[in-house]
């Protein structure tokens, strides 16, 4: 609400008596009248203004806003305001692609896959388009930056056929950069495709920018730097995320004439699940810990058996020799890149957060609402985790036993 602006000199010239003398006399009883200023409230007539007509109990409208005379100035400031769909951008008719071949293991962006999109928006600019090729369907691409989508259906156990398929598809979309993920299976890819293409490939790259890529050489003693070429994978954790407003990741509708595929020389793949309960702590997807908070164990074991997770605790039980030194997470324990944290009764001590900073989703019960853990969180439980753990251990038990009566 503007107000007018006060113009002390005039205020004075208009209260000023014309006595003729040569001092000035002002009549000090008219200021109210004087220019400038602003009306004094009337509360009661503003709230008798927001009273909802007809209701037997005194009902007021906080949301208008009522002057002294009666006058509804504005309706809007305490209207709920509705949250605003996050606007889509799209981009119609890029001028040219840059192809991102993520590793999406599970169907599901890594945290390096995300930050590759990142590159590949810094390469892409304005005018260009950025495209997910991946081996499988894949969520999550448009919110990491993507503005088209293919996604290859053959997931292929044989890398080679893999990289064929790849090369394939990169040949029709035609971008003009690809890149990919330096990790184990990414980086593998990239060179696959890169000698099936014929294509150099610029390796590890720790800047990704329209005007270069710089990577390190010689144990870091050489700072290698090129112009962007066709190939390049990028490092972990050298880039950040996309962090703009979600794109499309439009389908693209390429026409991929079934490939002649190379011979395979592997007879048969099996995936073999790994076991939650001894699978390194810095490898697990899910983690669920216990703290200070928690007294009894063999129900957390328990839980931490039937939500098929990998076990963790704080630095606390882990002194106390309750837990075994390996499930420690923190800054001197075991930093995690696990895709669910659940804390249960640890108050997140700044050397345990550094352990779980990297987990995508956090989960804690604490009895403390205040606690550094539970603001971290992303789901918080302000509850006795004793009381909490039984709970959903009778939850999964009735969800078992649903499904084996739907089975
Ligand atoms: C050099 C250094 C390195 C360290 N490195 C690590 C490390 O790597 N990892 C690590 O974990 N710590 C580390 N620490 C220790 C760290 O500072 C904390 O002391 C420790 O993390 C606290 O553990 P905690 O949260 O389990 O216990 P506490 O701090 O005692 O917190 C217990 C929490 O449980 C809650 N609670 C209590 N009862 C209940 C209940 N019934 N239900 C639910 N919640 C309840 C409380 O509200 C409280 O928030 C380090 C410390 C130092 C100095």
């Amino acid at each position: 609400m503007t107000r007018t602006r006060r113009d002390p000199r005039a205020e004075r010239a208009a209260i000023r008596i014309a006595s003729g003398t040569a001092r000035p006399r002002y009549d000090r009883t008219a200021k109210g009248k004087a220019a400038g200023g602003r009306p004094r409230r009337n509360p009661r007539a503003e709230r008798a203004g927001q009273r909802v007509p007809g209701a037997d109990r005194p009902r007021y409208d906080l949301g208008q806003i009522v002057r002294s005379e009666g006058l509804v100035v504005s309706e809007a400031r305490q209207r709920p305001v509705a949250e605003a769909a996050p606007t889509i951008l799209v981009v119609e008719d890029p001028a040219f692609l840059v192809a991102v071949v993520p590793d999406a293991a599970g169907g599901r962006l890594s945290a390096h896959d995300r930050q590759v999109l990142g590159a590949a928006r810094a390469l892409a600019g304005r005018e260009g388009g950025v495209v997910v090729v991946s081996l499988g369907p894949c969520g999550d691409c448009g919110p990491a930056g993507a503005d088209r989508h293919f996604v290859l259906d053959e997931a292929r156990a044989d890398p080679d056929q893999r990289a064929a398929r790849v090369a394939a598809a990169l040949a029709v979309i035609s971008p003009r950069h690809v890149l990919f993920p330096e990790s184990l299976d990414g980086g593998d890819l990239a060179r696959r495709v890169a000698v099936r293409m014929g294509a150099p490939l610029f390796d590890n790259a720790e800047v990704v920018a329209a005007t270069g890529l710089v990577r390190p050489a010689r144990g870091r003693r050489v700072e290698q730097r090129a112009a962007p070429g066709l190939l390049a994978s990028v490092a972990p954790d050298a880039v950040a995320d996309y962090a703009g407003a979600p794109r499309e990741a439009r389908p693209l509708p390429v026409d991929l004439a079934p490939a002649t595929l190379p011979a395979s020389a592997i007879l048969s793949a099996e995936r073999i699940p790994a076991d939650p309960a001894t699978v390194p702590l810095s490898l697990a997807e899910f983690v669920v810990s216990a703290g200070n908070g928690i007294h009894d164990l063999d129900t957390f074991r328990q839980l931490v058996a039937a939500l098929h997770a990998t076990p963790g605790a704080s630095r606390v039980l882990c002194d106390a020799g309750l837990m075994p030194r390996q499930s420690q997470v923190g800054a001197s324990g075991t930093v995690l890149a696990a895709t669910c944290y659940f804390a249960l009764g640890i108050s997140g001590a700044p050397q345990h957060l550094q352990g779980v900073a990297g987990c995508e989703h956090v989960v804690a019960v604490n009895t403390d609402l205040h606690a550094a853990m539970i603001e971290r969180a992303g789901l918080a439980v302000v509850k006795d985790a004793q009381a909490v753990m039984p709970a959903l251990l009778r939850l999964l038990a009735q969800e078992a036993q649903e499904a084996g009566d739907h089975s």
